[in-house]
């Protein structure tokens, strides 16, 4: 495996970056994670087009152009040699002092792995998983807006711990109002009558690149994919729900805070999505 940090390659043994990195200490930095579909890289502008986004928010400068960073992301993959794959880009403040002021940090590191991942064990995708509604709020937007892809995600982590304490994989988490907002490191979509619903964006989630593409495989099914306000009754009451991500890709819920989702079994509409999104992925 060659690692990319800043312009040159390390074997996995030898990547390393400095322990007064703010990514490390303080979590200041942004991140994407990407699939490698038969050599290609899914949905790579749209990826970068976020990061630069993310970096913006936190006004932190990407010292590569959006072209540079496509050029290099493709010279990772192919340099690894990667077919099928999941590629970790991540930007840090750098190297700084031990206090928090990124105005003293060098500049910022860029890195990136191409390896593997798998989040939910094969027989999930089949069978379907259980969530739990999180009793931890996600994050407001007017105190870190969640579209940031950031390296703080102690957030969706005590979330995710919650989740496997309660015997789930995963968790839900509503926002200060109580509304739906995504999963801990997956959007959330149900299916009611033969309609497509997701949280929309201002309910303080990440605007996920696999969310998107439901939009496209919707109306490639002549259905019709809505955002709405959801709250802890419409998922209970949903015919159908599934979860979204880079790395999940599509993995139904059959099972929500100990309700039974429809029959309990993973619904046709998403064995259907997710039988285009495999087709269509490569
Ligand atoms: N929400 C959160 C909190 C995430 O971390 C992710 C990515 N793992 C997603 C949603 C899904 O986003 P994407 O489809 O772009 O991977």
């Amino acid at each position: 495996m060659k690692i990319y940090i800043d312009g040159n390659y390390y074997s996995k043994e030898q990547a390393k970056i400095s322990v007064f990195d703010h990514g490390l200490l303080y979590g200041d930095g942004i991140f994407e994670g990407i699939r490698i579909y038969n050599k290609h890289v899914f949905k790579l502008k749209e990826h970068l087009l976020r990061l630069y986004k993310s970096a913006k928010a936190i006004n932190l400068n990407i010292p590569l152009t959006i072209e540079e960073m496509e050029k290099t992301v493709n010279e990772v993959v192919r340099i690894n040699k990667k077919e099928d794959g999941y590629i970790r880009l991540i930007i840090t403040r750098g190297r700084g002092d031990l206090g928090i002021d990124p105005g003293k940090c060098l500049a910022p590191s860029v890195i990136i792995i191409a390896s593997d991942i798998e989040l939910y064990p094969k027989e999930y995708y089949t069978n379907g998983i259980k969530i739990i509604t999180s009793s931890l709020r996600r994050l407001p937007a007017d105190g870190l807006d969640p579209r940031i892809k950031s390296l703080n995600y102690l957030n969706n982590i005590l979330a995710k711990i919650e989740a496997k304490n309660s015997g789930c994989l995963e968790a839900v988490m509503l926002n200060k109002q109580g509304f739906v907002t995504e999963c801990t490191g997956d959007n959330i979509f149900i299916i009611k009558d033969q309609e497509i619903i997701t949280p929309q964006l201002c309910e303080g989630i990440l605007d996920g690149i696999t969310r998107q593409t439901i939009f496209e495989f919707g109306k490639q099914l002549g259905m019709l994919v809505r955002q709405s306000r959801l709250s802890q009754y419409d998922l209970y009451n949903a015919d159908e729900c599934f979860l979204t991500g880079s790395g999940a890709e599509i993995i139904p819920v059959v099972e929500i805070d100990g309700r039974k989702v429809g029959n309990g079994k993973p619904g046709n509409w998403t064995k259907t999505l997710i039988k285009i999104f495999n087709e269509k992925k490569y």
